[in-house]
């Protein structure tokens, strides 16, 4: 969304309410955010009735978007503010409301993107590389011992495509491997360094070619530039939000995913739609 369509969407409540209401329909049509119906009355007060498990609700019930109390505009604000990725507290400067307020708002986008990243994607194939990175916590270490306080993350990167990571419990081949298998087409072609968890990738329908790190450059396709790529980008981002803590990092990992895979789309118009889905369990 660009500076021009942004202000014609914001120019006033209704056109940016029309936007959104839009991204709230299934095919075109209004439904029961409880039963899925699309039999429904219009109730005198605008709300609507579900004709099937008479449930009553208006625009935006039971989805993200009803989070706070915000106007339509306020909340296209933010959306252009998260998409020009500003920190919390510049964007409450520029909106003019409370740090609290503008921090659970982002909370609540960073909460629809990753319940939309959990959605079964298809499977990843071709050229794949994994990789684990450790985030947080002062001390340098390596794998393991060396470790401690740190967050244990394992990526998943389709040469050319998407990025999927994920906070593990550990980095045991169990783990690694079980997360692969799920993520990644049988056939597919899977570049590691020599970390021993993924030596039995290759009994796992993989074709596995092992890198040294010490020779990186020297072997020419066999190399996961393209994770370590990823880590470093996602740990610059970090640095800004000065601090992650372990319960919220999962939010702000699966966020620097979607932006990572959504690098060439337009983010703006995605979370809208995010934000307009309803929420998994409230209905
Ligand atoms: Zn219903």
């Amino acid at each position: 969304m660009d500076l021009n369509g942004y202000h014609k969407l914001i120019s006033n409540e209704n056109s940016a309410r029309k936007y959104l209401t839009k991204k709230c329909r299934k095919n075109g049509r209004r439904f029961c955010p409880r039963c899925q119906s699309q039999k429904l009355y219009k109730l005198s007060s605008g709300r609507r009735r579900c004709s099937k498990c008479k449930y009553t609700f208006h625009d935006f019930s039971g989805r993200w978007i009803n989070h706070g109390r915000f106007s339509c505009i306020q909340w296209l604000s933010l959306i252009k503010l998260f998409e020009l990725e500003l920190s919390v507290r510049k964007m409450a400067e520029q909106m003019g409301l409370a740090y609290n307020t503008v921090y659970q708002a982002i909370r609540t986008i960073r909460c629809a993107i990753l319940v939309h990243a959990d959605d079964a994607v298809e499977l990843m194939g071709g050229e794949i590389e994994l990789d684990e990175c450790y985030f947080g916590g002062r001390r340098k270490g390596n794998r393991g011992r060396g470790a401690a306080g740190k967050v244990p993350v394992f990526g998943i990167l389709e040469r050319n495509g998407k990025v999927q990571v994920s906070v593990v419990p550990n980095v045991t081949a169990h783990t690694l491997i079980g997360l692969t298998v799920k993520t990644v087409r049988r056939g597919s072609i899977i570049y590691t360094d020599k970390f021993r968890s993924y030596d039995s990738l290759m009994f796992c329908g993989y074709r596995h070619l092992k890198i040294d790190h010490g020779k990186r450059f020297s072997s020419g396709k066999v190399y996961i530039n393209g994770l370590e790529g990823f880590w470093s980008w996602a740990k610059e981002r970090l640095i800004k939000h000065h601090g992650v803590s372990k319960e919220n990092f999962p939010l702000y990992l699966k966020e620097l995913e979607f932006r990572y895979n959504h690098r060439n789309t337009d983010v703006f118009d995605l979370v809208a739609k995010y934000l307009c889905d309803l929420v998994p369990g409230l209905n």
